[in-house]
């Protein structure tokens, strides 16, 4: 089997990521209203709304003072879908007189669940109880061919998928309440389009309040999944879906990591950098900003001297899990641990990340550095088709992170075992800023 390179996936999923910063433009406008599908813009337990306001935390609540598409920023501006609690997914599956479903439509569901259900119940310590809903359990067939919607990689919102999400709309309502639902997936017959071989049309459209309205509500978070991305490492039945889990990402307010240069910046160390290959995570600070994180797991490191701080592994529950030192109101490094675990099933030097988050550089642009400890080893894994080099970025005991400019070092220290019952170590940092 010849290898997929990752740089094929890339540039058509780089296009997609440019069409949502359109779409995105309209979202920051003075808000219209709440831009979520649920008619209860309250939902319990969102993701923002349980953030700490303390002043411990505030000085790692970056921001940006200009308005960014789908920023780092916390907390998450209002319009997406919510992140934590029960989340209704209305998933539909549909097809085209040029391109008609083949098989059953509830194979092409089961290509997706309950995989991601799971992968949303393992990443979020159980804090997002995501029910994917099928009202419809049969092709739903659209009015229109393929082809005369003009759908093709990096097409806008306007006027191709404007038009589906009409249509979608029209032919689902009599037995769809929309207002029932937190988000849409829209999972299109795999023969639609070009092959993900050939171009990945995948994309969401997220916080985006000028969608068509249905029942009362706009259709401002939906995530259309065409054929699956086959990675050529014949891993496809199994980690095929978590294309599903990247775009709901996105829905949930998280930017693309991956940029114009493939998974350099982040590797495979978030979901939101490379969804192909083996499973992997999200990193803490995307945990904290769509609400999986309490605020007891988060310190925020923003005066000066030196502390020690315990850290555990971000794939087990519960513990401290991230310490953040703020550089300035838009950006700061994030320290965590990582491990193989959960859904990281492919680390393979467990230690200390490091990397930069920045509230002011747009999705698909890099918002997100990894630090390499390692740098030009050439990396740690043999999982195929994902980005190697950064594999082995963690940190390790004895040694140490610094920025002399900023005046911030991080040293690793020796991992210690806690008390009985327990194998997973704990890992400690010891952080100077002066
Ligand atoms: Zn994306």
């Amino acid at each position: 089997m010849q290898p997929q390179s990752t740089r094929s996936h890339i540039s058509p999923r780089r296009l997609a990521a440019l069409t949502s910063v359109t779409v995105l433009t309209l979202a920051v406008a003075p808000s219209a209203g709440n831009g979520h599908l649920s008619p209860y813009p309250s939902t319990p337990g969102a993701g923002p709304s349980t953030l700490s306001r303390s002043s411990a935390h505030s000085p790692c609540m970056i921001g940006s003072a200009r308005e960014i598409q789908m920023s780092e920023g916390i907390p998450t501006i209002d319009g997406y879908a919510p992140s934590t609690g029960t989340v209704h997914a209305l998933t539909l599956m549909i097809d085209f007189s040029d391109a008609p479903g083949e098989g059953k439509a509830l194979d092409r569901y089961r290509e997706f669940f309950p995989q991601t259900q799971e992968w949303f119940r393992t990443s979020s310590y159980g804090r997002l109880d995501y029910r994917p809903e099928i009202p419809i359990p049969d092709w739903l067939r659209m009015p229109k061919s393929f082809r005369e919607y003009g759908i093709e990689r990096g097409a806008p919102f306007d006027p191709g998928y404007r038009k589906l999400v009409d249509d979608l709309v029209a032919a689902a309502d009599p037995k769809v309440d929309f207002r029932s639902y937190d988000l849409v997936n829209v999972l299109m017959t795999p023969n639609a389009g070009p092959s993900a071989l050939d171009t990945v049309l995948s994309v969401t459209f997220a916080g985006n309040p000028e969608a068509p309205t249905a029942d009362g509500v706009p259709v401002a978070n939906a995530s259309f999944v065409y054929s699956r991305q086959d990675d050529g490492s014949g891993s496809l039945d199994r980690t095929g879906y978590r294309v599903l889990p990247h775009e709901n990402g996105h829905v949930f307010g998280l930017p693309d990591l991956y940029t114009a240069e493939g998974g350099g910046a982040v590797g495979h160390w978030d979901i939101m950098s490379e969804d192909w290959g083996a499973n992997n995570d999200l990193l803490g600070w995307h945990k904290w900003k769509i609400g999986w994180l309490d605020p007891r797991q988060v310190h925020c490191a923003a005066g000066t001297g030196t502390r020690e701080y315990a850290l555990t592994p971000l794939a087990e529950p519960g513990g401290p899990k991230l310490v953040f030192l703020p550089l300035d109101a838009r950006s700061g490094y994030a320290v965590e641990f990582r491990t193989r675990a959960g859904n990281d099933e492919a680390v393979c030097r467990p230690g200390i990340l490091i990397y930069k988050v920045d509230a002011a550089v747009e999705t698909g642009m890099g918002p997100v550095t990894v630090y390499d400890s390692r740098q030009e080893s050439g990396g740690c894994t043999r999982s195929p088709n994902i980005h190697a080099e950064l594999s082995d970025a963690p940190f390790t005991p004895g040694q140490t992170f610094i920025d002399r400019e900023a005046g911030i070092r991080i040293q690793v220290l020796e991992p210690t075992t806690p008390g009985s019952g327990s194998e997973v170590p704990e890992y400690h940092v010891r952080i100077t800023r002066t």
